[in-house]
């Protein structure tokens, strides 16, 4: 029987492509030969090594990496990563500065702090409750990195393009839209990313890091909050999440050769939104909670006229196989995230499903 699948508009963790749960499942038994699945050999095995390998190969070829940068696989979700940045980067004499667009960037800057880490908000959106992305920031000019999340997973926005922060590198959290779009890495002295949204499982956070940014690493952090030590073992300082990598090396093949790469995602990406938001624009019924300006690619966040039609909206569209549309318990309202596996096609359901609804509702 055909497993039953439905359109899994989840936040984190997400709906993965199809195709590569089905290379999944049929190379789970007998993994390559190996007579074992890939969650019982070795990660020093040469199986494991051909996946690893091929998994940074292709982050280091979507992205176009040189070899000042490392790509790096960490456990300890982004959330982590908020904490280890201050600590690997920044010095007593060091200061950064973050942009507050949200949740995450909340976050990120909390861990600056309660390490007594030397930190500037150079602008926030939370007076129009993190509704837009700021402009026109004056970044500190010795600042070692500014900070900013570049898709803002719980108030559906995103920087359309990125600061000039000067001489300061950028580092971003693109854990809710790496890999949607092209990117001018240059740019960046690091970016990182939990898989759970855009590339893969849960348990796996991708860290792509300058070596300049290595260089700043103190010795006397516990090993395993050190940059160096991953990067130095290339992620096998002790035992990575096999299983989750694997996965992303199956989701990126997928990006290079069944969509055809980071450009022709991104326009498939442009036409889903685009699909969605103009038919909440087109309607005096649903509205968008971000500014036009500021609008997320892979989050569309959206209110219904009261909370009791979001409730039974969201019960309905269950009840239609369409999953995953409750807004962030912080925020309420509605969400559709559409991240990169996300079908064209699945996004024209819910269209024509909101379209139904509000014919009844209004
Ligand atoms: C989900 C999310 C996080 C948290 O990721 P964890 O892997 O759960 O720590 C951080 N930043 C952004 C932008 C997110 O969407």
């Amino acid at each position: 029987m055909k497993p039953k699948r439905i359109h899994n508009f989840n936040a984190g963790p997400a709906a993965l492509p199809q195709p590569v749960l089905e290379e999944i499942q049929a190379n789970f038994l007998d993994f390559g030969g190996s007579g074992m699945s890939i969650t019982e050999i070795s990660h020093r095995s040469k199986w494991f090594d051909n996946v690893i390998s091929d998994a940074i190969i292709r982050v280091r070829r979507l992205l176009q990496l040189d070899k000042r940068y490392h790509v790096l696989f960490l456990q300890g979700g982004a959330s982590l990563q908020f904490g280890m940045i201050p600590m690997n980067f920044l010095s007593a004499q060091d200061c950064a500065d973050y942009v507050n667009t949200g949740t995450w960037s909340a976050k990120a800057i909390k861990e600056a702090q309660i390490q007594g880490k030397n930190i500037r908000v150079a602008a926030s959106s939370e007076d129009r409750n993190f509704a837009y992305i700021p402009k026109d920031i004056a970044f500190t000019t010795n600042a070692v990195y500014a900070h900013i999340t570049s898709n803002n997973t719980i108030k559906g926005t995103q920087w359309a393009d990125f600061p000039d922060t000067g001489d300061a590198a950028l580092i971003a959290d693109m854990s809710s839209d790496i890999f949607s779009r092209s990117l001018d890495i240059s740019r960046f002295g690091m970016i990182y990313a939990g898989a759970q949204k855009n590339i893969g499982p849960a348990g796996v956070c991708l860290v792509i890091i300058r070596d300049d940014f290595l260089s700043k690493v103190p010795v006397h952090l516990p090993t395993m909050l050190k940059y160096t030590t991953h990067a130095d073992k290339n992620s096998m300082f002790n035992t990575p999440p096999c299983f989750a990598i694997y996965t992303i090396q199956l989701v990126l093949k997928w990006l290079e050769e069944t969509i055809g790469g980071l450009e022709k995602m991104d326009a498939l990406n442009r036409k889903k939104a685009q699909l969605l938001y103009q038919s909440i624009d087109a309607s005096e019924f649903y509205k968008g909670t971000a500014d036009q300006d500021s609008r997320s690619l892979m989050n569309v966040t959206f209110r219904l006229p009261n909370e009791d039609l979001e409730k039974e909206f969201i019960a309905q569209a269950i009840a239609n196989d369409l999953g995953g549309l409750k807004g962030h318990r912080s925020v309420g309202g509605c969400r559709a995230s559409i991240y990169n596996p996300t079908p064209l096609k699945a996004v024209e359901v819910l269209v024509d499903f909101m379209k139904d609804f509000e014919k009844k509702k209004s």
